[in-house]
């Protein structure tokens, strides 16, 4: 029998509200069949992250060269380094028929909606519970200079102003019921699509 082309799942929202942690909580559901794209970066890597897990790390020029070639689904520059999805990968990924997630900033977010036409699109803006919340997360990172912490918070500001072209907005107040909300608007556009 031949699958059904999984779903093109975005998640986006700004830097420190939890994408990650979410999706992490949210792919151990294994009645959703959902799979990760894992992006490409030049930002070098955090204490801990491994290429190839949680991000591909490559030099500007190669990154450069992929844009190029056209091997990007969306790219964008995130406070100074690029970050891209691989589209090859999202696209071999759906045809098996798994439920791909993007974890992805917005302007990425919006280029994948102008892009990807088809209706097994569904889009998710995260937000935090309020401005501190998120301004800890970045805080207790420890890994960037205060210059880019700034950054990062005043880019958050900005998109927080630009929810309305995402399906569902979901406030990222509690790990597991933010991840319940998200686990079951995904099962019933699945059951949907049946
Ligand atoms: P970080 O440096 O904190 O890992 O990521 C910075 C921002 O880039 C986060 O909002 C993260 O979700 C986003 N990001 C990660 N991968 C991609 C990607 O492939 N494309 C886009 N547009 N944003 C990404």
């Amino acid at each position: 029998m031949e699958n059904k082309k999984g779903l093109l799942i975005i998640l986006s929202g700004p830097s420190g509200v939890g994408k990650g942690t979410l999706r992490k909580e949210i792919v151990k559901d294994n009645t959703l069949n959902l799979g990760y794209s894992i992006s490409m970066t030049t930002r070098p890597p955090r204490e801990g992250e491994k290429d190839g897990v949680d991000y591909y790390f490559v030099s500007e020029d190669e990154f450069l060269r992929d844009i190029e070639d056209g091997n990007f689904l969306e790219h964008a520059k995130f406070v100074g380094h690029y970050y891209g999805t691989p589209s090859y990968k999202v696209e071999e990924m759906r045809n098996k028929g798994i439920n791909v997630i993007l974890e992805i900033e917005i302007n990425g977010a919006k280029q994948v909606m102008k892009k990807v036409k088809d209706d097994g699109v569904i889009s998710f803006f995260l937000m935090p519970p309020n401005f501190e919340a998120l301004e800890n997360r970045i805080r207790n990172r420890r890994s960037e200079p205060e210059e880019v912490i700034q950054e990062r918070l005043n880019k958050g500001l900005k998109e927080m102003t630009m929810t309305g072209s995402y399906d569902h907005v979901i406030i990222n107040d509690d790990i597991q019921r933010a991840a319940e909300e998200i686990k079951s608007i995904i099962s019933n556009k699945l059951a949907m699509m049946k």
